[in-house]
């Protein structure tokens, strides 16, 4: 199994503003182990560089940051930057390849996405343990059952959009773009995830964006949320179970 950044990140240097893309190749890679908790171990994989700006000579920084929690789950990802701003991040992926997923997990990562529902309204940790992927399908069937027409956005490409969602109510056609944010509850969705995809929706003029999460939002997604009204919607997975 390996974890691995899917696409060269491209940095603006703070300084000057100049672009630089890094090339996946030069990153540097390091995993720290976390901790152990309910479901087994926690493990931090780094993607980091350090670089002078070919324009201005500055120096910077950044890392991309993958939490992997249960074993063979990306959790969530986020990134760090000094002297730079990460203008295109992109996604940490899991190559499974050779990799024997523990026993304890097996069922949960076969399991087909109405299954996946199933065991989640019969016992909603289990949506802790599934993979960002998994959760993005589980968000889609939950719209297809909703009457929607969905396709999943590749992985690779994700631009404030996991889903698109379509439907023809009486002859008008909705379309919808759901983000999906598998974060524990400790970790709630914040203003930038919601300005991010409120932002892609109105590019795009789609008629709505919906964040779906497994955590909450924090005050400000909720403030900003109601001042776009309803242009754009917070959702708890709860909500659509
Ligand atoms: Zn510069």
């Amino acid at each position: 199994m390996e974890f691995y950044v899917t696409e060269d990140p491209i940095i603006k240097c703070s300084n000057c503003g100049q672009k630089n893309k890094i090339s996946i190749d030069d990153l540097d890679y390091d995993s720290y182990f976390i901790g152990k908790y309910n479901m087994g171990e926690r493990f931090e994989h780094v993607f980091g560089y350090e670089g002078i700006c070919g324009c201005c000579g500055t120096r910077f920084s950044f890392s991309i940051k993958g939490d992997e929690y249960p074993v063979g789950a990306l959790e969530y990802q986020y990134s760090e930057a000094d002297g730079c701003e990460i203008v295109f991040e992109p996604a940490i992926a899991v190559n499974y390849i050779g990799y024997d997923i523990p026993e304890e997990y097996e069922d949960i990562i076969a399991s087909s996405v109405g299954e996946l529902i199933e065991q989640i309204r019969r016992d909603y940790s289990v949506v802790y343990q599934i993979t960002s992927r998994q959760f993005e399908e589980l968000v889609a069937e939950l719209f297809v059952e909703k009457g929607y027409d969905v396709t999943l956005t590749p992985a690779r490409n994700d631009g404030g959009k996991d889903i698109i969602a379509k439907r023809n109510d009486d002859g008008i056609p909705i379309c919808l773009y759901i983000e999906c944010k598998q974060y524990d509850i400790n970790n709630p969705v914040g203003v930038s995830i919601v300005r991010s995809a409120s932002g892609v929706r109105a590019h795009d003029k789609v008629n709505k964006a919906i964040i779906v999460t497994t955590s909450r939002f924090t005050r400000g997604a909720f403030k900003y949320a109601n001042e776009e009204n309803h242009l754009i919607q917070l959702m708890s997975l709860n909500e659509l179970l």
